[in-house]
């Protein structure tokens, strides 16, 4: 990307923000965008051990090219998620904070495709509860799949408008918002983005912003924390932002003064900007709250004592979890990510909570596709069948599996470390379990 294609009211904006170094981050532009990604802390283990690593996130790992991600088994059996380096500075903010929490209660309020969702999943490593938000419905449904990809069961995917999690009356330990933006820190990658920018644009993000932070400042608990973020470089869509929550008395900046190489220290947050360090443009702001505004506390209802049956076989440590069905379908939760779910229940549309186990069919039972991408499952309980390259891509793209086996009955998928799915040896033929809407339709080349 050249100058020529830069808006010349972006460009007067960034000259504005940065003075003389505006040539080098112009330069900055017409170089290839960086490829990076975050590892499964369980799943992504001893992957691209030889990658340069993202100084601010211990998963973080630079790669020299872009390879295909969709014909990866590992990329598809949720062994790394492919992220901004940039982004991940949310987790340095947060994850010491998560550390020192016994089992928080964090909300991503804008949500999908899963990129902060996973990340958090990560820190949490089991503990506490994450509830997702996306309120667009098919962005919702990308974010249900990465989030069962990532395999952990303290999660819940909700769809709403920020207002409905608001009056839930829940009080978060940590909310985030990764606000919708004008996007220009996309610019060097997504021409579209580019395209889409305009003075006016900037605005009706900045108004959205500002209500979607006022919606949610309520629901932050006192002494919580809320980390906002964007993908963009106006200070009317960051520091401003930040600046009114500070001004309105409710939170204190809260950034800590070890700053990573390269990232650059505004009023009230961080800035990636491409000419400083390897990443596309990020901003993110960390906020502690301090007062809080109503009475309303975390929903404290016990669980039901339901036990599924089969449960015990399925899962790694069965007595973490409660169990409940809805219609045919069984799934599984920890207790606390259970009284969440109730009280969400009440004004917020769930999409899917906890680890979803598998249907019922009459007397058979149907293992869902969550469960064999879970870091829960216990694996021992069935036999499995160890893909090569070619079988594990025709498995993911919904083929016919002709594989051998002694064994009838159900089967996990496996290439390498990672497990892709389930597959039913019935005796002359085998019946493929991976779900049709996630299949992946590229061909491989040659
Ligand atoms: N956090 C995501 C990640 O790391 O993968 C990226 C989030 S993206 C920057 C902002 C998201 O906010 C989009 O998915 C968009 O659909 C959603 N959004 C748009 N309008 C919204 C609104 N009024 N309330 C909540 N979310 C909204």
């Amino acid at each position: 990307m050249s100058q020529a294609t830069l808006p010349t009211a972006f460009l007067e904006h960034i000259h504005r923000l940065l003075g003389t170094a505006t040539e080098d981050f112009v330069r900055s532009h017409a170089e290839t965008a960086p490829v990076s990604l975050r590892l499964h802390p369980v799943k992504g283990s001893g992957l691209f051990d030889d990658a340069a690593r993202i100084p601010w996130c211990g998963q973080g790992r630079y790669l020299s090219s872009r390879p295909s991600f969709t014909l990866d088994p590992y990329f598809q059996g949720g062994a790394y998620y492919v992220q901004e380096a940039g982004s991940m500075l949310t987790g340095f903010l947060l994850s010491p904070l998560i550390d020192a929490m016994e089992s928080p209660l964090i909300l991503d309020a804008c949500a999908a495709p899963g990129g902060k969702s996973t990340h958090l999943l990560s820190m949490l490593d089991g503990k506490g509860t994450l509830v997702s938000n996306e309120v667009i419905p098919q962005r919702n449904k990308v974010l249900q799949h990465n989030i069962n990809k990532w395999g952990y069961a303290n999660s819940i995917v909700v769809q709403n408008e920020v207002t409905s999690l608001r009056d839930s009356g829940l009080k978060f330990d940590v909310v985030v918002v990764d606000a919708p933006c004008s996007g220009e820190g996309l610019f060097r990658k997504d021409p579209e983005a580019v395209q889409e920018w305009s003075p006016e644009q900037v605005l009706v993000c900045a108004n959205r912003q500002q209500q979607l932070l006022e919606a949610l400042t309520p629901a932050v608990k006192e002494g919580g924390y809320l980390l906002y973020s964007t993908c963009t470089y106006q200070p009317a869509e960051n520091d401003l932002q930040v600046e009114k929550l500070v001004r309105s008395g409710a939170f204190v900046s809260c950034m800590p003064t070890d700053v990573p190489e390269g990232i650059v220290v505004s009023e009230y947050g961080w800035q990636a900007f491409p000419h400083k360090v390897s990443s596309e443009g990020f901003y993110c702001a960390l906020l502690r709250k301090t007062r809080g505004d109503s009475t309303r506390t975390r929903s404290e209802k016990s669980a039901p004592g339901m036990k599924f049956k089969q449960a015990a076989s399925l899962l790694k440590q069965p007595e973490r979890f409660i169990y409940s069905s809805h219609e045919q379908l069984v799934s599984a939760m920890p207790r606390h990510t259970y009284d969440i779910l109730s009280a969400l229940k009440k004004n917020c549309y769930i999409r899917q909570a906890g680890l979803t186990l598998g249907e019922e069919k009459g007397v058979d039972f149907i293992p869902s596709a969550a469960l064999a991408f879970s870091i829960d499952l216990q694996s021992a309980s069935y036999p499995h069948i160890d893909c090569e390259l070619s079988e594990a891509l025709d498995f993911l793209r919904a083929g016919s599996p002709t594989f051998t086996s002694s064994v009838r009955g159900w089967h996990l998928i496996k290439y390498k470390a990672v497990t892709l799915g389930w597959a039913k040896n019935l005796g002359t033929r085998w019946n493929n379990y991976f779900p049709k809407s996630w299949r992946i339709v590229q061909q491989s080349n040659g």
